[in-house]
């Protein structure tokens, strides 16, 4: 499978922005190539020099935790980006197509369309896993790619690993694992498949269990000829300074990280008992990740009632297959039992 038949015929010519930076290579104190200015910023820490615009000391900080090459490592601003540079650089507006498998994260279907590319859409099934005989009938010859959250969001179960590969083996187009909440998951990251399969491109966020969120950095680990081209196309610049020392100063402290991660999984455990003895809800999906989804009976009253008492949770009940539903986000121990009181006082 050749990925570089896969850009589309404009980005295949693309000759990409050649920054100062990248111009010159070597030793050197003084720089008047790149129209900064060289006093200095007016904070107490200096942002007055364009920052590295492949993000080198991040990546090779990164390697050591992911295990994957800075070669296979392209990071954005937010997986958001990342999600909207692989529709540009893959799919042809008006003529290709991507997969998306509802219900799911809403950012796949925003970025194809602003990128005028034709969705196509197949449920998951019941069991929120994937449906592989239809998902093999969406396929065609214009088919660019195919998202598969897992853990998925919103329904918070992980997708059978088999499937998946059944899908990585046998579509011609790029496969998009988005493991956003991965560390959430009793099941383990595809990072170890990367090398066996051309077509596989893994996102990953600094936003969820990172606690990262506004910061806006997201990765995405593929094979050479994927980052080659997503490097190719992405803004010269487009992490920021601040964020890239930020980024490396948190990975120092991944120790912080993996406690919250073992306590909001117990957390998650708790609410989802305390939930289900509830009467109000009818049902508490399984979850991998670090919010819930559950079935209500009256979904628009109890989300209501809750943002009366200044709790906000996610009103899902409009999404097909989340009919009744509400995705509660598993907070801080105190966050949840405020929850639970408040879920309580509404219990007929
Ligand atoms: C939250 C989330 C992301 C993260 O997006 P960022 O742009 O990195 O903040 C990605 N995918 C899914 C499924 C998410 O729920």
């Amino acid at each position: 499978m050749d990925i570089n038949n896969l850009q589309r015929e404009n980005i295949k010519n693309l000759r990409p922005y050649s920054t100062a930076r990248d111009e010159y290579k070597g030793q050197a104190s003084v720089f008047l190539d790149a129209n900064e200015n060289g006093y200095g910023s007016p904070l107490d820490q200096n942002f007055n020099r364009y920052p590295d615009p492949l993000q080198l000391d991040l990546k090779d900080a990164l390697s050591k935790i992911k295990g994957v090459p800075i070669e296979n490592t392209f990071l954005g601003n937010g997986s958001d980006e990342a999600i909207d540079l692989l529709f540009r650089a893959f799919c042809e507006p008006g003529k290709d197509n991507v997969i998306i498998l509802p219900p799911t994260y809403g950012m796949y279907e925003v970025s194809a369309n602003i990128n005028n590319v034709e969705v196509r859409k197949v449920n998951l099934l019941p069991s929120f896993q994937l449906d592989l005989e239809k998902i093999a009938e969406a396929i065609d010859q214009h088919t660019k790619l195919i998202f598969i959250c897992s853990p998925n969001n919103p329904t918070g179960n992980s997708i059978i690993r088999t499937d998946i590969e059944t899908v990585l083996a046998n579509f011609n187009g790029l496969v998009v694992i988005d493991e956003a909440y991965i560390n959430y998951a009793k099941q383990r990251t595809f990072i170890p498949e990367l090398t066996e399969y051309p077509n596989l491109v893994i996102l990953q966020t600094f936003s969820k269990a990172w606690g990262l969120a506004a910061l806006r950095l997201g990765m995405a680990f593929a094979a050479r000829p994927v980052i080659d081209i997503l490097n190719k196309v992405k803004p010269p610049y487009n992490i920021n300074q601040a964020t890239q020392d930020l980024a490396l100063k948190a990975l120092e402290n991944i120790g912080q990280v993996n406690d919250w991660i073992k306590v909001t999984v117990a957390e998650r455990e708790n609410l989802s008992q305390e939930l289900a003895a509830l009467s109000l809800v009818k049902k508490v999906y399984p979850s991998d990740a670090n919010f819930i989804l559950i079935e209500v009976i009256d979904a628009l009253k109890t989300y209501d009632a809750l943002v009366e008492q200044g709790i906000i949770v996610r009103d899902r009940s409009k999404v097909s297959l989340c009919e009744g539903c509400l995705r509660i986000t598993i907070g801080t121990t105190q966050e949840n039992q405020i929850l639970l009181a408040a879920l309580k006082s509404l219990n007929p």
